[in-house]
């Protein structure tokens, strides 16, 4: 479990609060919405501003709610690019950004420039796309993150830890969301047993 970084002011008189981001990544079905919404949930009960933010892409569920397979939900603003993030999220102390695999690459310059004004950036995305290649802006995000938790789904073929998300359908859209009926949360072996590049390609 994620344990925040204290910051011991006591030590400190004269310090002011520093920002830092956070990365949660992995596969799908990985629970990486619901830990996400754990660490704002947490945030909020310590009456910090929190505003959280995700692609206008996702409108699998409610457009408001950032909303985990298991209905655990938390309010959201559905945005088109993650510059707009800049604009929306001044006065927050704390900005959570889910399915920023979906975000463009200025997402990276955005969340530092968060970061750097003081805030913390809690961000939660799929880490591979279903040809297990890396995604979007995770991989640069993991670079410049302080804090980077992988979580882990079980394989439904095997019963092992699963690091892919293996697409049963042929439909060849990467940007396409996660319905459960369309992909299978997989081990790296049963992920590459099944692959097929042609298809994938
Ligand atoms: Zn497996």
């Amino acid at each position: 479990m994620f344990i925040e970084p204290g910051i011991d002011q006591s030590r400190l008189p004269h310090a002011k609060p520093i920002g830092w981001i956070e990365v949660v990544c992995g596969s799908m079905f990985s629970g990486k919405t619901e830990e996400l919404i754990r660490r704002l949930n947490r945030a909020l009960i310590a009456n910090q501003r929190v505003e959280i933010f995700k692609p206008a892409i996702d409108t699998r569920y409610h457009v408001l709610d950032v909303v985990s397979h298991n209905a655990n939900s938390i309010r959201s603003t559905p945005v088109q690019f993650a510059s707009d993030i800049m604009l929306l999220a001044g006065n927050s102390d704390v900005v959570g950004i889910d399915e920023a695999q979906f975000f463009d690459t200025e997402l990276i310059a955005v969340s530092r420039k968060l970061a750097n004004a003081g805030k913390r950036v809690i961000i939660a995305g799929l880490d591979m796309d279903f040809r297990g290649e890396p995604f979007g802006p995770i991989p640069g995000l993991m670079g410049i993150a302080e804090y980077v938790t992988k979580v882990r789904a079980i394989c439904m073929k095997c019963g092992n830890l699963a690091s892919y998300s293996f697409r049963l359908s042929d439909a060849k859209q990467k940007v396409m969301l996660g319905e459960q009926e369309a992909y299978e949360a997989r081990c790296r072996k049963c992920f590459y047993e099944d692959f097929d590049p042609k298809r994938n390609a």
